[in-house]
């Protein structure tokens, strides 16, 4: 016999608190309970988005029917002996609760067959009470079924999100598992259909394709770090090159001795390591595993085991710093092995004349000493009677590429066209959205996008939304979309990366209303990052019509960003300048 109940000294140590919050929770719970039994398959089938049926199947160790009637018992655990093993826990499990409290808000059925055995046994749990142990037909390994989560707790059933969330929060259970287990062979069913199905890979970037779909995968390096003096930090992983960046941290995962945490300093190592390569908002893809020896780590902080501490705490903040910093330098140096485009750099200038700008533009700055050009722009040839401020412009010229150098009534007026654009684009898709009608233009190439098991899901179910916002999807084989139809508005480019971050808004917010703000500021974030950019040459009736354009809207001096449209020097103020006048 494997399995002992905790002394109540030991209990008592151990983090208290609910583990099971939702369905998502149970997956996590069986599945690590079968990746500690040393499972190399595990399949999972999930009915009405875990709510109906959670069923596990394993075929790792396997329970003796006498650890079989233990394991459904509060603090009964096969993974901790002694009181020295709660500071070197080196299973995912070591609490001894996750069965049981999860026994008292379900309907539990195992049947477990350990190596050896002649046959299986079963025993059954419902609301917190337990049957009798009888034999039962089984393979080797364990199978756990949940049916009815909450079923006796209908307070908690309301706090459930949307079936297509709590999907969601299943799916990403399964891929943090799969991402730090590649050996292992990971399914995923939900109401018959197979949403995840990632074999064990020898490779790991073979894993990180199934698991985050090839776009993102491959944008993604290896990168290594190890302490040299004491060698007892190590770092490795991989992450994205810092032209791509995704609008929230879905793509940043963090691993301490293999277990997935949310971790406040091992966010701020990462980021601090991107430094200022990001723009504000955006966050990089990021696998990252750290690996410390047990002693240093801490893991009984949280009921779900989600937070670690650390012993040395600014040793591991400076250890994946170094680690990220030092691959992404190695990375800058080696500019051609950078993968994909930024999501800025997608929409690259106007429809009828693409252009590409330097890639320091992605981070908000351009440098003005590349254009020097001054372009003189001839008077129009019959003078439109205009009204408004910017019509009654006359147009000097364009300088530095960027800025469009008029006359005012008032003296000198300086626009930054890039600002204008964007403002001008802003307001334009603003007011479609408004009358709910936005302007498509359908692709005569339609463009795939991959998305993960958990995107397509949402997806699913969040087709509407897309097609509000002007993108029409179609499936396109397993694991894929086909764009069909964009916003007129945005230039012809790639719309992938676009859609996939609206994707991922749709995953993290719940409600309609901020779901609609979010996607809006996205898609006008891109709208802008698609107008023409700095260090290009507009022909005179360009400049015009933009200055048309800015006296038609609200809000024209500022872009959506806050930064100044239009700088004014009056008279007085050249006059002061030059020191005319004191
Ligand atoms: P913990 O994982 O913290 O020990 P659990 O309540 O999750 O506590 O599980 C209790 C015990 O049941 C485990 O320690 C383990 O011995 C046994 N067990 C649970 N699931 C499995 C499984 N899939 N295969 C083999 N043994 C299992
Ligand atoms: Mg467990």
């Amino acid at each position: 016999m494997k399995i002992q109940i905790l002394s109540d000294e030991m209990a008592s140590r151990i983090a208290a608190g609910e583990v099971v919050e939702r369905p998502a929770s149970v997956v996590k719970e069986l599945v690590e309970n079968s990746l500690d039994a040393g499972a190399s398959e595990i399949f999972i089938s999930i009915e009405k988005s875990g709510t109906a049926l959670i069923r596990v199947i394993d075929n790792g160790e396997g329970m003796e029917p006498e650890d079989l009637a233990l394991a459904v018992e509060r603090h009964a655990t096969s993974k901790l002996k002694e009181d020295e093993d709660l500071f070197r826990i080196a299973t995912l499990g070591f609490r001894g609760e996750a069965l049981p409290s999860i026994g008292s808000i379900a309907k539990m059925d195992i049947v477990s067959r350990p190596q050896g055995a002649a046959s299986g046994q079963r025993v059954r749990v419902e609301g917190g009470r337990k049957d009798e142990i009888r034999a039962a037909p089984s393979s080797q390994g364990t199978t756990i079924e949940i049916r009815d989560i909450f079923f006796n707790t209908p307070a908690r059933r309301k706090f459930l999100k949307s079936p297509a969330t709590e999907l969601s929060h299943i799916c990403d259970v399964v891929n943090r598992l799969a991402l730090a287990n590649p050996k292992v062979h990971f399914r995923l069913q939900h109401d018959g259909r197979t949403v995840a199905d990632f074999v064990a890979v020898s490779e790991y970037k073979d894993r990180l394709q199934q698991v985050l779909g090839r776009e993102v995968a491959k944008g993604l390096t290896p990168f290594e770090w190890h302490q040299t003096d004491t060698a007892t930090l190590s770092v490795h992983g991989y992450l994205s090159s810092a032209p791509t960046s995704f609008p929230n941290a879905r793509h940043l995962y963090t691993f301490v001795n293999n277990r997935y945490v949310r971790d406040k300093i091992l966010t701020h190592a990462v980021l601090q390591g991107y430094d200022t390569l990001l723009m504000k908002g955006q966050y990089p893809a990021v696998i990252l595993f750290l690996d410390i020896p047990f002693i240093e780590v801490d893991v009984n902080v949280h009921p779900a085991k989600y937070e670690v501490r650390f012993r040395r705490q600014s040793d591991v903040h400076d250890a994946v710093f170094r680690a990220i910093h030092q691959a992404l330098r190695a990375e800058a140096k080696a500019p051609s092995a950078q993968a994909g485009p930024s999501p800025l750099t997608i929409f690259t200038g106007v429809r009828d004349a693409p252009l590409r700008y330097p890639v320091a533009a992605a981070t908000g700055y351009f440098d003005p000493a590349q254009s020097r050009e001054v372009f003189i722009v001839p008077p129009p040839a019959g003078l439109v009677p205009q009204s408004g401020f910017f019509s009654s412009l006359t147009i000097l010229g364009q300088i530095l590429g960027c800025y469009l150098v008029c006359a005012s009534n008032q003296g000198l007026a300086l626009i930054d066209q890039h600002a204008a654009h964007e403002r001008v684009a802003f307001e334009k898709l603003r007011h479609q959205l408004d009358d709910g009608k936005v302007a498509t233009q359908s692709l005569l190439i339609p463009q795939s996008v991959e998305l993960s098991a958990g995107e397509m899901m949402l997806v699913e179910r969040k087709l509407d939304v897309l097609e509000r916002f002007g993108f029409s999807l179609v499936p396109f084989g397993p694991g894929a979309y086909a764009i069909t139809t964009a916003p007129a508005l945005l230039p012809e480019g790639d719309y992938s990366q676009l859609v996939r971050q609206m994707v991922a808004e749709l995953a993290e917010v719940d409600t309609s209303a901020r779901l609609r703000q979010r996607l809006e500021e996205r898609l006008a974030t891109m709208a802008c990052h698609s107008v023409i950019r700095a260090n290009r040459k507009l022909e005179s009736d360009e400049m015009r019509a933009l200055l048309r354009e800015l006296d038609q809207i609200e809000f024209a001096t500022q872009c959506p960003h806050g930064r100044p449209v239009l700088l004014e020097f009056s008279r007085d103020e050249l006059e002061r300048m030059f020191k005319r006048v004191v």
